[in-house]
């Protein structure tokens, strides 16, 4: 079928494909189920043979002269232009060598100025015949009958005597995604929609298209991966907009600047730097592991490359645990019974780091001035790339833009996503955009014994907002958690899960005491975000997500269909699960007063409670609900004198 087209994000550290349908967009994985493919090439100076992702990347510390990474950042350039990232690339880029054809020469190279989005112009279709890039394919990838392009290398990476165009490199990972893409569908997949930065120029856009022929896709479009993340988040639905795109990847940091209006993105400013990423801030760590093992195991201890990949290794590892939580365990065996332990706080690891996120945030300033737009003027940030996991990172861009900041799309994944939004727009697949003026489904929070609480109801107009008030069931709880939910039915079981946040380090206090204001707001775009505050101590925690992601129209309608149909049994299986919860705190709550109130009731009146309390927790198994109702009436009129004598009390105290 010919209306298969995937979105690629061809990434400098990573590449991903997904595909998007009436359900929205989702990510592809490899047949092994792995989503992320290391955008790294290996290859066996022996035999050529070439491998591409994990494996290649193994062999990065051990074989650097024959492992390319990072080859994007030779896509379209010549040796001039990269001066400064050849010191970074172990590996030998040299000039290219064509084989007389020097049409290359041509190709105009814009000097690092944003191009227009989308202005990639081909030089025309190449007959196969044309120039053949590079003198020796892999035989693991020889393309056909020979590797024909639009645009010549302008350089070569050289491996034993073989040279391969930076195209061909890139082709073998595209080649590796079509792969995947191709047994996840089972058919062939020949079109592709592909993004690059918002800076690449025409050349380095060329260079991506011909990568795609050699690797046996179409390039269909050509997309800015700021636009596609914009697109990821649906923002293509907004009338008038600006955002900026916060997209700090492995070793490259973007910002863009875009203006949406009428579905239109134009850029309007870019600015970046393109030796800062995740790996600085892992080389932090390095530096300091090695130091620190270099002080206490001796400092003439040389690193060998297994020991210098493992620290590396592990300062990622590291890092990444960071994101997630407040300390990470550092543990490296140096060999001959020395081992490297410590433990590292987010404290100190951003202290460390701070000076990284400061230089991002220089390069901002930059941009909103390119602009010419005072602060204050973005009204939404998108973060992409991986390192934005980082807690602190969202922290101060937020406080920067002082815009809200989308996360509800995983930021490894947003560009490939946006990609294929693109893809499944050309397919003629447009998504409904009638889902957007409304909540389709109604939203709400599970609550104690596992109903929902619906907080915005199904056909509210957006932006919608509701809140309301939790609080805990158990004495001294210092964490709750909260469970987003979508659906008409009221059992959480018969409802979809949307996600799942932690509200931890509340100050230990009785049950029923904390007051946590839960606010749920779906904004013009769609995207709802659930935030959970402890009013005494202001402890906060949140979560973002996109409810109409994973739903295709034909499902809401059924969802709809069966909470009406369910309707009478649902409200009955609710208020039955509000009793039990009123049973287990009331008949708590008398427990504690007759405690407190001591001997001044009599004991009559006090076994009589007792006794009540005790038949109506036996109800818990019943599911009689008026009889219920009924029980809890009586034990409240019998209780009520109690609830005078401990008022009393406390006031006298008072
Ligand atoms: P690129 O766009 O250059 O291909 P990615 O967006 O794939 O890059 O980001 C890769 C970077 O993200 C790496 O430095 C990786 O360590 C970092 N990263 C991935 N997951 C996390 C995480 N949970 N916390 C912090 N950094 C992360
Ligand atoms: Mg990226």
């Amino acid at each position: 079928m010919s209306d298969l087209v995937i979105g690629i994000d061809l990434g400098t550290t990573n590449s991903l494909v997904a595909f998007c349908d009436a359900q929205g967009p989702r990510l592809i994985a490899s047949p092994q189920g792995q989503r992320l493919l290391p955008s790294v090439v290996h290859i066996d100076p022996a035999t050529g043979q070439a491998t591409v992702g994990d494996a290649a990347r193994d062999h990065a510390v051990q074989r650097p002269m024959e492992t390319i990474f990072s080859v994007k950042r030779l896509m379209g350039r010549g040796i001039a232009d990269l001066r400064d990232d050849l010191n970074y690339l172990p590996y030998r880029v040299v000039p290219h060598a064509g084989d007389g054809d020097e049409s290359a020469a041509g190709v105009p190279l814009a000097s690092g100025a944003a191009s227009a989005p989308g202005a990639a112009s081909g030089s025309g279709a190449a007959s196969p015949s044309a120039s053949a890039t590079g003198t020796a394919s892999s035989a693991a990838w020889a393309f056909g009958a020979g590797v024909a392009t639009d645009t010549a290398a302008m350089v070569d990476v050289q491996i034993a005597g073989r040279r391969y165009a930076p195209q061909e490199i890139s082709a073998m990972i595209l080649a590796e995604l079509k792969h995947w893409a191709e047994a996840h569908f089972g058919k062939p997949v020949t079109k592709a929609v592909i993004t690059v930065p918002a800076y690449f120029d025409d050349a380095q856009r060329q260079a991506t298209r011909d990568a795609a022929r050699i690797a046996g896709l179409e390039a269909l479009r050509i997309v800015n991966e700021p636009t596609a993340a914009a697109l990821a988040y649906g923002l293509d639905r907004t009338q008038d907009a600006t955002i900026a795109v916060y997209d700090l990847g492995g070793g490259t940091f973007d910002i863009s600047v875009l203006r949406i209006q009428n579905g239109v993105f134009r850029v309007l400013a870019t600015h970046g730097d393109t030796h800062l990423g995740g790996d600085d801030f892992d080389r932090r760590l390095v530096e300091l592991f090695q130091t620190e093992i270099r002080r206490q195991f001796g400092a003439d201890l040389d690193f060998d490359p297994s020991t210098r990949q493992a620290i590396r290794g592990f300062a990622e590892t590291v890092k990444k645990q960071l994101s997630e939580n407040p300390a990470a365990r550092v543990e490296i065996d140096i060999g001959a019974g020395r081992v490297y332990r410590r433990q590292i706080t987010r404290e100190a690891y951003e202290s460390l780091t701070a000076d990284l996120i400061q230089k991002t945030l220089n390069c901002c300033i930059q941009a909103l001035s390119d602009a010419g737009l005072p602060s204050g003027s973005v009204q939404r940030v998108i973060l992409v790339g991986g390192a934005t996991y980082a807690p602190a990172i969202r922290r101060e861009v937020a406080g920067f833009f002082n815009a809200e900041i989308y996360t509800a799309i995983n930021p490894l994944e947003t560009v490939a996503l946006g990609a294929s939004v693109q893809a499944s727009i050309l397919a003629g697949k447009k998504r409904d955009q009638l889902l957007l003026d409304i909540v389709p489904l109604s939203l709400g929070i599970e609550t104690m014994g596992g109903a929902v609480a619906k907080l915005i109801g199904k056909g509210q107009h957006i932006p919608a907002h509701a809140s309301t008030l939790f609080t805990t069931y158990v004495d001294g709880q210092t964490r709750v958690k909260f469970h987003v939910l979508q659906g008409e039915r009221e059992l959480i079981k018969d409802c979809r899960s949307l996600g799942q946040f932690v509200l931890s380090g509340l100050p230990p206090m009785p049950a029923g005491i904390p007051k946590i204001v839960v606010g749920l707001m779906v904004d013009a775009n769609g995207i709802l975000s659930v935030s959970a505050k402890e009013q005494r101590s202001g402890v906060s925690a949140s979560i973002q997500v996109i409810p109409s992601y994973g739903l295709t129209r034909r499902e809401i309608a059924k969802m709809i269909r069966q909470g009406l149909d369910h309707r009478a049994e649902d409200l009955l299986d609710h208020w039955l699960i509000d009793l039990h919860n009123q049973i287990r705190t009331d008949s708590a709550a008398i427990e504690k007063t007759l405690a407190c109130v001591g001997d001044e009731i009599g004991e009559d009146y006090r076994q009589e409670l007792i006794g009540i309390i005790d038949g109506i927790r036996g109800m818990l198994e019943w599911n009689d609900p008026e009889a219920i109702a009924r029980a809890l009436y009586y034990l409240n009129q019998k209780s009520a004198p109690l609830a005078e004598i401990a008022i009393s009390k406390t006031l006298r105290e008072a």
